[in-house]
């Protein structure tokens, strides 16, 4: 936080953190009430754990790059992050081994299909993105580690640094999608067949089970945003939790592919690298900025959360938060931030 040093009393600081973000908190508190109306979509039920979410869960988390937090709703809710772990595991594979050697397993061109189809790059038999299924269990398989239990801590341990906490596998999902998870399987076993992942396939896909299982809150999610946003530190701890020089390459894929096949509407409307997930979460990030976490695990028929969406379309609009028009004047979010 910058200025906590000067001032060495914490209460003070908390005080003047809370009438600084008053104006936002405003917004954020009628967004909410707002949307809380909608109630348009299913809760996904095809990972049986999953259909135990209530459907009216629903939170907003705000994270700035100097740590400060303005947040609504069920921020502390805990729900298994899901597919919102991707890029951040794209992000571990690129550390490990390069971004020539990760895309020669993967590439990064989105799909405009659905997050869990069946389908190869037919020239090059690579996956077509990490943020699809077959694309994040090819990235999975790229986590090094001499045996499963380390290539699970490793993870583990990528997670902590982007929360800023010990995290844990909520084991109910784990165990719910490893006994129903026949289409990943059917799909990392396609790309056995073409030697686009290694002969551990049984073990890649329990790590990525596990990777999807992870248990977060809201307010973790906007941490992670904001992780990104701050070129790889976590503003929380000081932590480093990615190098420097492959946070692009993550919000890169994120705003071409963190929306499977609405991403390219995304990109137009909102404007703003982002990842979703199928038990209702989204993570945003402004770079340089802020990160966002919106939760609510109503889905549309793309497997995004409808209230999730319409609140980062809504806050991307009325700061101006696109990535190609921030900075250029309007009411930023920012400024909100600030005020007071
Ligand atoms: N674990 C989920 C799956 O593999 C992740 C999908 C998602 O969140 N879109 O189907």
């Amino acid at each position: 936080m910058a200025d906590s040093a000067d001032t060495g009393d914490l209460t003070a600081l908390i005080n003047r953190m809370k009438s600084a973000s008053a104006p936002l908190r405003e917004t954020l508190q009628e967004l909410h009430a707002r949307l809380r109306g909608v109630h348009d979509g299913e809760v996904a039920t095809y990972i049986p754990e999953l259909a135990r979410a209530n459907p009216d869960w629903f939170a907003i988390s705000v994270v700035s790059v100097d740590g400060r937090v303005v947040e609504v709703g069920d921020f502390q809710q805990p729900f298994s992050i899901q597919s919102v772990s991707k890029p951040f595991v794209f992000g571990q594979a690129l550390e490990d081994h390069g971004r020539e050697a990760v895309l020669s397993r993967v590439n990064v061109e989105p799909t405009g299909e659905a997050f869990n189809s069946i389908v190869l790059d037919e020239r090059t038999n690579r996956p077509f993105n990490p943020l699809v299924n077959s694309g994040a269990i090819a990235t999975a398989d790229l986590i090094r580690g001499q045996d499963f239990p380390e290539r699970l801590t490793r993870l583990l341990a990528l997670f902590s640094r982007f929360i800023g906490r010990p995290v844990h596998v909520d084991n109910a999902v784990f165990l719910s999608e490893r006994a129903t998870g026949h289409r990943n399987r059917a799909m990392a076993h396609l790309m056995l067949n073409f030697g686009m992942i290694g002969e551990r396939v049984e073990e890649t896909l329990e790590l990525y089970f596990q990777q999807c299982a992870l248990v977060v809150t809201c307010h973790d999610l906007a941490v992670m945003g904001a992780t990104l946003a701050n070129a790889g530190v976590n503003p929380m701890t000081g932590e480093r939790a990615i190098s420097a020089g492959f946070v692009k390459d993550v919000l890169s894929v994120m705003l071409s592919c963190g929306m499977y096949d609405s991403a390219g509407e995304w990109a137009f409307r909102v404007g703003l690298p982002a990842k979703s997930g199928v038990s209702g979460g989204i993570v945003a990030v402004v770079p340089g900025q802020f990160g966002i976490g919106v939760f609510s695990p109503r889905l549309d028929p793309k497997g995004n959360s409808g209230r999730g969406i319409r609140a980062l379309e809504e806050l991307s609009q009325r700061f101006g938060m696109h990535v190609f028009e921030a900075g250029f004047g309007g009411r930023t979010l920012r400024d909100e931030l600030g005020r007071g």
